[in-house]
């Protein structure tokens, strides 16, 4: 199984390039924050709990995140593998994850990071809330929380890959073709 956890802050570009991947890999994608969004608009339990975390830039508890992320993976037969789009978060996410893809016999291949800069960042969050109807692309408040929640708990996870030679960079700025070509050519040489 090919499974990549493409990683990056907010506004790098995961969810477009993450479309790319399934099409020309047969991946399947799994976004924790679309699992999220779509629990929401259900108004189920889990989306209730999770908008409360969310509408504030807030990590939405491990604990959650976690088993709704194993659930998801055991929902899937014969999969080729997956593209892990927004998780693992924190380092409690990354070890949970290696220990439940071991006990179903399969491992993070790679982890690939989309590096951006942070006004750019910024200024793609911000075209994106025109269009998203994303409650938390709309508030600088709150994407300044996500930036800032993310260079404290969530860029440290990189380390966690590293020291067992996953974790490859990329150039997270271009155009969306430009990074795609940078992604097909990476993993085509994993
Ligand atoms: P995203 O669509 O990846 O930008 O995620 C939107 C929001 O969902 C984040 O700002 C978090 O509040 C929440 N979220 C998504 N993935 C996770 C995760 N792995 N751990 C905790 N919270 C998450």
């Amino acid at each position: 199984m090919l499974n990549i956890v493409l990683f990056g802050p907010p506004g790098a570009g995961k969810g477009t390039q993450s479309e790319k991947l399934i099409e020309k890999y047969g991946l399947i994608h799994l976004s924790t924050g679309d699992i999220f969004r779509a629990n929401m608009k259900g108004e189920t339990e889990l989306g209730m709990l999770a908008k409360s975390y969310i509408d504030k830039g807030q990590l939405v508890p491990d604990e959650v995140t976690i088993n709704m992320l194993k659930a998801e993976v055991l929902k899937r037969d014969n999969p080729n593998g997956f593209i892990f789009d927004g998780f693992p978060r924190t380092n409690a996410q990354a070890k949970a994850l290696d220990q439940f893809l071991a006990e179903i016999g399969t491992s993070i291949t790679s982890m690939i990071s989309l590096d951006v800069e942070e006004e750019e960042l910024k200024m793609r969050l911000a075209n994106r809330a025109k269009d998203s109807g994303r409650l938390d692309d709309a508030d600088p408040k709150v994407i300044q929380n996500r930036i800032d929640v993310y260079l404290r708990e969530t860029s440290p996870v990189k380390e966690f890959y590293a020291a067992q030679n996953k974790w490859i960079k990329i150039d997270g700025f271009g155009t969306i073709d430009d990074i795609t070509k940078r992604l097909f050519d990476t993993i085509d040489a994993l």
